[in-house]
């Protein structure tokens, strides 16, 4: 007997209603992608669950990638028996085992097929007491046990397990539409672009950079945060806009102090017009509030004039610790602290306004046509799409 499924249960999916099938179907799409290339593993949908099936794959390195799949509350190393009392016994007798630091055990039965003729609750005391029978120096403890061993008994089976593992929840990604990403290469926005997939969202990502004032490495450290990202769900599109141009132009022309918010209003415009594009409804940003100039109220009243698509900024009651923790968490942070500087860090007024207001600035821009510049950069704008590298990449790039 051996371990020969996992079960993975997705928590907060049962609540959708109607929409669940569709929210199912998802999941069960995102992790057969995460993990076919485990040779001869099968995504298995039942009612309220659902299973992968092994086949001969070692556990660890699967339940790694499911953990990364949002939707999925927790999983279960499973093995899966016939709906037999003697096959049911011996189950629970090997799950139980496993577990070998374990001193105290329950066990819950959930018969959800009622084919099977003895009662939940009998069921529970046959088994509890074939487990203790069986075993040496384990007692039943009821309230706080070690080991739960839970057996569901289902219309084709039945499936037991003992452990649990949390997995992050959320909902799987591609249920909840698409947003374009603000992505720069600091610590916030890759973590905004995180949280905005957890409930459910795909992403593009869209980047200015301004060479030569920004160097290769950095347009590299956006492409290396995005594959990151890739982990947590599928291929990413990521747009490079060729800023340069365009931003010199609003140094030269607009008034010192407000070009970081002019700026910022083209940055929006120019991801407008990838939104259309590309059908993509909302823009995601790691805006906070009160953490520096360009992130005061009075700021993101300026600057979110420009564009009437909704703005999805994940981490805008955070703290800057509770978002480095998050990077740290999800493996963005080392990539993101690697100093190469982005078009905002080179381009910084001495004394940006911290309180720019819309009457001025529209103004200041109402002298200065910038369409011919900003059409040019948007025909300049470069694609890449970023797939995740599988395991099989990872181990290929180690033996080099
Ligand atoms: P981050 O850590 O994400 O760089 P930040 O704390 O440096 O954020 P700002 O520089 O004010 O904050 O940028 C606010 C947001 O604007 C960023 O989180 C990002 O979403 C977007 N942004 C800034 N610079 C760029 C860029 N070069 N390309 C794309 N988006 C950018
Ligand atoms: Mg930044």
């Amino acid at each position: 007997m051996n371990y020969d499924h996992i079960l993975i249960r997705y928590g907060e999916m049962a609540l959708k209603g109607k929409n669940i099938k569709q929210f199912i179907i998802k999941l069960q799409e995102n992790i057969h992608q995460k993990i076919k290339h485990f040779e001869g593993v099968k995504v298995i949908r039942t009612q309220g669950r659902m299973f992968v099936l092994l086949n001969g794959n070692e556990p660890e390195p699967i339940i790694e990638k499911l953990k990364n799949v949002f939707g999925i509350h927790s999983l279960s190393l499973a093995i899966r028996v016939e709906n037999s009392e003697e096959q049911i016994k011996e189950g629970a007798l090997y799950a139980l085992k496993k577990e070998e630091k374990a001193k105290t055990f329950k066990v819950t039965v959930k018969r959800i097929t009622k084919d099977f003729p003895i009662p939940s609750q009998q069921m529970n005391q046959i088994l509890g007491g074939h487990l203790l029978t069986n075993t040496d120096g384990i007692t039943v403890d009821v309230h706080e046990p070690d080991v739960e061993v839970r057996v569901e008994i289902r219309k084709e089976a039945t499936y037991i397990t003992s452990g649990s593992i949390r997995c992050r929840g959320g909902l799987p990604v591609g249920t909840s539409g698409k947003s374009l990403l603000l992505l720069s290469g600091g610590i916030d926005s890759p973590v905004a672009g995180f949280l905005a997939m957890k409930r459910g969202v795909q992403l593009e990502a869209i980047h200015f950079h301004s060479p030569p004032f920004t160097s290769e490495r950095a347009k590299q450290k956006v492409l290396d945060l995005t594959q990151t990202l890739t982990k947590y769900g599928k291929s990413i599109k990521v747009h490079i806009v060729p800023f340069t141009k365009l931003q010199q132009e609003i140094f030269r022309e607009m008034p010192n102090d407000y070009a970081m918010t002019i700026m910022r209003r083209m940055m929006f415009r120019i991801s407008e017009r990838i939104c259309e594009q590309e059908e993509i409804l909302s823009l995601t940003s790691g805006e906070n509030l009160g953490q520096v100039a360009s992130q005061t109220m009075q700021s993101m009243h300026t600057i979110n004039e420009v564009t009437n698509y909704p703005i999805i900024r994940p981490l805008i009651a955070m703290d800057k610790q509770e978002v480095i923790e998050i990077s740290q968490e999800i493996g963005t942070y080392e990539t993101s602290i690697q100093p190469y500087e982005d078009c905002c860090t080179i381009f910084v007024p001495k004394s940006p306004k911290t309180k720019p207001k819309r009457e001025k600035v529209n103004y200041y821009e109402s002298h200065h046509d910038f369409t011919p510049t900003m059409e040019e950069t948007i025909k300049g704008i470069e694609t890449i799409k970023i797939t995740e590298k599988t395991v099989m990449d990872q181990s290929f790039e180690d033996l080099l």
